[in-house]
């Protein structure tokens, strides 16, 4: 445990752990697909996991910089590791496999 800026959500599976930007869609497992969002050099993560219509959004929002993505939602990384395994998805949420 040496990374002092880590910043930290509390889980009530996992207690402490890092966390990800998802959507509601993915949490409730309504979302068709999964979109894996790179996060820049030194975050915390190195994907967020959005659906393809919150992705969509989210494009916008880096162009107006006034979009609303009301359902994105920061859940613990093991917790949205399972969820993304319905989903099949095949890459590490956090590089380290
Ligand atoms: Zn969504
Ligand atoms: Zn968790």
């Amino acid at each position: 445990m040496n990374a002092e800026k880590t910043s930290l959500i509390r889980c009530g599976d996992h207690s402490l752990a890092p966390w990800a930007i998802t959507c509601v869609h993915i949490l409730e497992g309504t979302a068709d697909d999964v979109v894996a969002v790179r996060q820049p050099e030194g975050s915390e993560v190195e994907f967020d996991w959005i659906c393809p219509e919150c992705y969509e959004k989210y494009l916008r929002q880096d162009q107006d910089g006034s979009a609303d993505v009301d359902d994105l939602r920061a859940v613990c990384i093991h917790c949205l590791r399972l969820l993304l395994k319905r989903y099949g998805t095949p890459e590490s949420l956090d590089g380290t496999g």
